[in-house]
């Protein structure tokens, strides 16, 4: 921990302010700035030109479930009592098939208490041929650290020696080495992932995680999606059983096989009978956010949720009983239930007015939001690197971790937001907005985000569909 004494910050400034002042903070709030000034038209096609190379959309006339492979069949048989959850990928054309294995080759599977030499001798290579692989060359090691389950791939010359060896150390890596002269050259092969993109779809019945893993998405996509729609729905009290989420992103693969994943390209979430749309979007300075099928951002000034997954222990109320104090007071927050060290995120961009004790409220952040708002969060177990008096965070940035330092019972965070110096209820604001797409890149956002948009809904059209057949 790394809290320091109180400075006595000017914590709740009362100077009212003129409105046109306010809507400076609120502009300053705004997040995303697009120049106004762009007016070179440019001819966009439908890539999607993001940072890494992407499948481009097929306009298809035709449902795109026509890839067998990627829908786990057969739908009609998946059980849908509980949950329904779907997963298809749009597939390249599948490699030529490998050309029929030279009657040179050999293929043999590390077993175990398998050696080079074992192998080797499986082959009818000499047993003095692993001497001389071996001393080769440095890294020529490697192919004595082999793993269970590994495959090694051997050449043989007309002779019968041995012309090269390789074997997949990974999904992206391969070790190669291939006589050469009187010795052996090692190479080593990183193989491109390519991306293409993926959709799933997901009802919640229990928990968002649980009905996520379901579905197939990973955490760190399902943490993506939270982000994502954490300014509308608060994922700590407004999930809902029958919930649904559809989502299209990147999928890397190599060889047909997928190796990891990369951003949300688009993502819809109903939340009890609402529907939220969001896409992806980086515009021709280089940023990228995400905003409504429309165009507007998805982010606001604020989070809704300081952390993430918690639960609500207790409300924002005029007067209740302290559970300490055991008097009467008015809770002017929202706590947090959360297990200890779960991470507490600035709910905007601002100055940090406090970092460190603060009486009953223990470890203690307070952020100053433009001129009007100021956030504040109690108990932490301590604050996150760089997290101090006077500094300065980003929306969404880990400030500190959840504990029960000064008056608490548990750990949980107390979570207080101001406007204009007087407590309001964190749950019951109306969160201001950050900037739309600007109008110069209106037509170029559309052309990209309607067919994202168009594969969501054809896609669980499609699925539905088939799923009720
Ligand atoms: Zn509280």
């Amino acid at each position: 921990m790394s809290n320091e004494p109180p400075k006595a910050p000017p914590l709740y400034p009362k100077s009212h302010l003129l409105a046109a002042s306010g809507i400076a903070a609120l502009l300053s709030l705004a997040l995303l700035v697009f120049p106004s000034s762009e007016v070179e038209a440019k001819k966009t096609t439908l890539n999607l030109e993001l940072e890494s190379p992407v499948e481009q959309l097929e306009q298809q006339a035709t449902p795109p479930l026509a890839n067998e492979e990627a829908a786990p069949p057969p739908f009609a048989q998946i059980d849908t009592a509980d949950e329904k959850t779907e997963q298809t990928a749009k597939t390249e054309p599948a490699p030529a098939a490998e050309a029929a294995k030279a009657p040179n080759h050999r293929e043999v599977t590390v077993g175990r208490g398998d050696t080079l030499s074992t192998l080797f001798g499986k082959v009818g290579l000499p047993a003095n041929a692993v001497h001389e692989v071996l001393a080769s060359n440095k890294q020529a090691k490697q192919f004595s650290q082999l793993k269970h389950g590994q495959v090694l791939e051997i050449e043989l010359d007309k002779d019968g020696q041995l012309a090269s060896l390789h074997s997949k150390v990974s999904d992206l890596e391969t070790i190669r080495l291939t006589k050469s002269g009187n010795g052996y050259a090692f190479n080593r092969e990183i193989s491109k992932p390519t991306v293409r993109s993926a959709y799933v779809h997901g009802v919640i019945k229990s928990s968002l995680s649980a009905s996520a893993q379901r579905a197939g998405l990973s955490h760190s996509l399902t943490m993506d999606m939270a982000g994502i729609f954490g300014y509308d729905i608060d994922f700590a009290q407004d999930i809902r059983q029958g919930d649904e989420f559809d989502v299209i992103y990147e999928q890397k693969v190599v060889n047909g096989k997928v190796v990891g994943t990369g951003n949300i390209l688009s993502a819809r979430f109903s939340n009890r009978g609402k529907s939220y749309s969001a896409v992806r979007y980086t515009n021709k300075q280089g940023n990228t956010s995400y905003y409504t099928a429309d165009g507007n951002s998805m982010r606001k000034a604020f989070i809704r949720t300081p952390v993430d997954f918690a639960r609500i222990s207790s409300r924002f109320s005029a007067g209740r009983k302290h559970p300490i104090l055991n008097k009467i007071r008015a809770h002017k927050g929202v706590d947090y239930a959360a297990p200890r060290g779960t991470p507490i995120k600035a709910a905007g961009d601002g100055k940090v007015l406090l970092a460190g004790r603060r009486g009953g409220y223990g470890n203690t952040v307070i952020i100053q939001h433009g001129n009007r708002y100021q956030t504040l969060y109690g108990h932490m177990q301590g604050f996150a690197k760089g997290v101090k008096t006077g500094g300065s965070v980003k929306q969404g940035q880990v400030i500190g971790y959840i504990g029960t330092t000064g008056l608490s019972t548990g750990p949980h965070l107390h979570y207080e937001f101001q406007v204009n110096g007087v407590h309001v209820d964190p749950l019951g604001q109306k969160l201001p907005m950050a900037d739309p797409i600007a109008k110069a890149e209106r037509q170029r956002f559309m052309q990209q985000s309607q067919p994202l948009i168009a594969r969501m809904d054809q896609e669980k059209a499609t699925m539905l569909a088939s799923s009720k057949r």
